[in-house]
């Protein structure tokens, strides 16, 4: 059975060949840790993650790479507005690096509690900045980059696929971007972005170039890293829809510019989470993390689950009250008994397998799979397939069966009354004594969950 994936370059769905046989090459783009993750970019790290398990569940061996951006990325993509890294800094009183690790750090935690697998290669910009400059020297000597005094930019006039991924209306952006232009007069074209920025004395994080002291600006670091681990040609690059006309275009413009191959053979997009009908994102308000959504009794997989049941490509609109209908979908999969398979023969169970892996591989139809393996009700199925979906289902299962010591149980009972009531510092007490107690505590779809910490 093939996976097929809606490829945006093409605008189809096509077959999934990778370039190595049982192998596929993926790049996603990451974090910029200078807050925590809304729960917004996670529902694309979930989209990312789906992917990987499938490629797996088909057998592909994934290389996935992301990067961390820890070094300055301005408000808007097209370098302009104040650096997100040092505003972070300045609002919490800490050295941009401090910020850095500390946002990192969350960062992969609510990796853990999606159950999202860690890709092979997390990388940071900061790391890398030799790569980038590399590409940027290949770029000047190709003929694709300008030095103008402040600044070396990628001239876009240069590349004549420019608009490929977009479908930019170049004239159009050309006709209305006047003003823009008018901005920075040093810049030849509108489109023109920024690959290093010089002689800014006041930024915080500086490195030496061939051009003077000065960073990176911010799609640089995507092409560097993608292509120093998966080479100069890969299979799968993944974002949200928003990077599509200004972030992953200038990507293709510089790899292709500075390599003369083709950069990507698939590229992806998640669609947005509306809250209400804004689109999530942390320059407004009503920006949640999954911290909030834990505060509010919601189980991180809950939001998992929440988050399969759109598909990829379609806005999904965010509500409490769809939350809560998805940790309640959640809890009765969970519920789904072991000892009453109604695929227990074998020809039937091979049927519905292939029918779900029909639906996943059909351009990553997870909620029609889901709504397969909640048909067919077969706790096997389920398991099966947590391994694409990541719900935990086993585990969840098992759990409720695990007789805990008196005391402990009471604990739990308590703690979880204390959750109802609201009486949070009550209830973080209850946590701690259960730690203490040498448990692991989680918060599940029925309340405080517990397992014994393997010593
Ligand atoms: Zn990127």
């Amino acid at each position: 059975m093939t996976l097929r994936l809606y490829n945006t370059l093409s605008r189809s769905v096509e077959d999934f060949v990778p370039l190595v046989p049982g192998r596929a090459g993926m790049y996603c783009c990451g974090p910029t840790v200078y807050n925590y993750a809304h729960i917004g970019n996670l529902r694309t790290y979930v989209f990312e993650d789906v992917l990987r398990r499938t490629l797996r569940f088909n057998g592909y061996v994934p290389m996935h790479v992301m990067n961390i951006t820890d070094v300055g990325h301005l408000e808007s993509d097209a370098d302009e507005g104040e650096d997100k890294m040092e505003k972070g800094a300045r609002r919490e009183g800490v050295d941009v690096w401090e910020l850095a690790r500390k946002y990192e750090n969350a960062w992969l935690l609510d990796m853990g509690r999606l159950n999202i697998e860690r890709p092979e290669i997390i990388c940071r910009a900061t790391e890398h900045v030799p790569d980038m400059i590399q590409l940027i020297e290949r770029l000047l000597e190709r003929g694709y980059a300008y030095a103008t005094e402040d600044t070396i930019y990628y001239d876009t006039s240069k590349f004549s696929d420019y608009a490929k991924l977009a479908r930019l209306d170049l004239r159009g952006l050309q006709a209305g971007a006047g003003g823009r232009v008018q901005l920075n007069t040093e810049k030849r074209h509108p489109n023109d972005f920024a690959l290093w920025f010089l002689k800014r004395p006041r930024h915080l994080m500086q490195w030496d170039s061939p051009w003077g002291r000065g960073y990176p600006g911010w799609h640089i670091e995507c092409s560097a890293m993608s292509m120093k681990y998966l080479g100069p040609t890969f299979d799968i690059h993944c974002g949200g829809v928003d990077h599509i006309p200004v972030h992953h275009t200038n990507e293709i413009a510089q790899s292709e510019g500075a390599t003369g191959q083709p950069f990507v053979r698939y590229w992806l997009h998640g669609e947005w989470l509306l809250i209400g009908s804004e689109k999530m994102s942390k320059s407004i308000e009503n920006f949640l993390t999954l911290s909030a959504l834990a505060e509010r009794g919601f189980d991180a997989l809950a939001y998992r689950y929440l988050c399969l049941q759109a598909h990829y490509r379609s806005e999904l609109r965010f509500t409490m009250d769809a939350l809560e209908a998805a940790q309640q979908g959640l809890r009765k999969v969970y519920a789904v008994r072991p000892d009453r398979d109604p695929l227990s023969d074998a020809s039937a169970y091979a049927d519905a397998r292939a029918e779900v892996l029909a639906a996943i591989n059909d351009d990553l139809n997870v909620p029609q799979g889901i709504g397969l393996l909640n048909r067919y009700g077969s706790h096997r199925l389920w398991c099966e397939f947590d391994s694409v979906l990541g719900l935990s289902i086993a585990e969840r299962a098992e759990q409720k069966d695990e007789a805990l010591p008196s005391d402990i149980a009471a604990l739990v009972e308590r703690r979880n009354a204390a959750r109802k009531a609201r009486a949070w510092d009550e209830s973080d007490r209850l946590r701690q004594e259960l730690i203490d107690r040498g448990y692991e505590v989680g918060d599940g779809p029925n309340g405080t969950t517990v397992r014994r910490r393997p010593i």
